[in-house]
């Protein structure tokens, strides 16, 4: 078998977001741990490290790359209908014991996941977007891993698609730096964000700090990038009424436009012990939200066609239909507004939606490396 330390450091370059200090060590803030690393040395997320008074970073690879509805991101008011080209590396500098992508984000950090080598195929950023186009995606997205930790890679391969006309989003789990946040500002359109918990020290147990969260909720909100919150609702982990009214108080407080999807939880990886959660827990959810003023509020993992539509925060009229990740209705004018009333719905839109529909097409790479 690959050993997948010497592979991955072998597929890295010098990267941008660090600091040198006399000593030696370097001082990472690609993400909200700002790791401190000494030569001979990694950070907490093991793929970024220091071999000799320079940072290496991961370069030149994918994990994962497939074509999915932007829908299944989520994102519900970027381009609805459309085809997101997702790509991931592996890592992650977070430990969620539900995590779904365990395989590849723990790499190197769980000796369960050192099969992940055999997931790993050379490419260039040129390669990635002509896939894209090949598939007729209008959004380029990382994913799969946290896109934090190898944002060097993100924003060559951004730089590429956003030549190309397509837009760029992020899937992460919003332990961001202002850095890193600007860093990636010329190309990003869409920060789709995970607020796990709003108690530190559950997200302390998943290896997070909230206010690094909720601070880059703000902060992507007020650079300007389009923002969409996930929450994976786990039973008696994160479903209180005040846990859910908290949340919601806190992201209105940004912007009452900003959507929020309560998800539901399935046991994986390491969280075995906790019940799925049922549907009538993420409906009292969104009416918590709702009732606290957030205008756009979705059931996520569950089939609800109410939960998953689009509604006009003016008029009530339904704007965009879902059934799961299909468009089944469309009720907006060519500048995103209400047909019916004129308010205007906040997010990216063009005048027709995409017809995407739900395929998932992962895109089959021969260059094994
Ligand atoms: S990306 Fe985060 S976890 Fe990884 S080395 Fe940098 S600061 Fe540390």
């Amino acid at each position: 078998m690959v050993n997948l330390e010497n592979l991955l450091d072998s597929l890295t370059v010098e990267g941008e977001l660090y600091e040198r200090n006399a000593d030696g060590s370097v001082r990472c803030y690609a993400c909200g741990h700002r790791c401190l690393i000494r030569p001979g040395r990694r950070g907490i997320c093991k793929v970024r490290f220091n071999p000799d008074g320079q940072l290496r970073v991961p370069w030149g690879y994918v994990g994962a790359l497939q074509s999915d509805p932007t829908e299944k991101k989520p994102f519900f008011h970027l381009l609805p209908g459309s085809d997101t080209l997702t790509f991931g590396m592996l890592g992650c500098d977070f430990r969620c014991g539900y995590c779904q992508n365990w395989f590849t984000s723990q790499a190197m950090r769980d000796p369960a996941s050192d099969g992940a080598a055999s997931a790993v195929r050379r490419l260039t950023p040129k390669e990635l977007i002509a896939y894209g186009k090949e598939m007729g995606a209008q959004v380029v997205g990382s994913s799969y891993n946290e896109p934090l930790i190898t944002s060097e890679w993100a924003r060559a391969v951004f730089q590429e698609a956003v030549g190309a006309g397509f837009k760029c989003v992020y899937i992460s789990n919003g332990n961001a730096t202002p850095e890193v946040l600007e860093y990636l500002r010329p190309y990003i359109t869409g920060y789709k964000i995970d607020l796990k918990t709003m108690q530190d020290k559950r997200y302390r147990q998943l290896g997070g700090v909230l206010q690094n969260v909720l601070d880059t909720i703000r902060m992507t909100h007020d650079l300007g990038f389009w923002v969409e919150v996930v929450t994976l609702v786990v039973p008696g982990f994160n479903d209180s009424n005040e846990e859910l009214m908290d949340a919601a108080r806190t992201l209105v407080s940004t912007s009452p436009d900003i959507p929020w999807h309560v998800t539901a939880f399935h046991p994986d990886y390491r969280m075995l012990d906790k019940a799925r959660t049922p549907p009538s827990t993420l409906t009292r959810a969104r009416e918590i939200a709702r009732s606290y003023g957030l205008r756009y509020v979705y059931t996520g993992n569950v089939h609800d066609a109410d939960g998953g539509s689009t509604w006009c925060h003016a008029c009530g009229e339904r704007l965009i239909g879902r059934d799961w990740y299909v468009i089944t209705g469309w009720r907006l004018d060519a500048k995103g507004r209400c047909a019916g009333c004129g308010a205007r719905c906040a997010g990216v839109f063009e005048a027709e939606p995409g017809d995407w529909g739900a395929r998932r097409e992962p895109v089959r790479l021969a260059d094994f490396a």
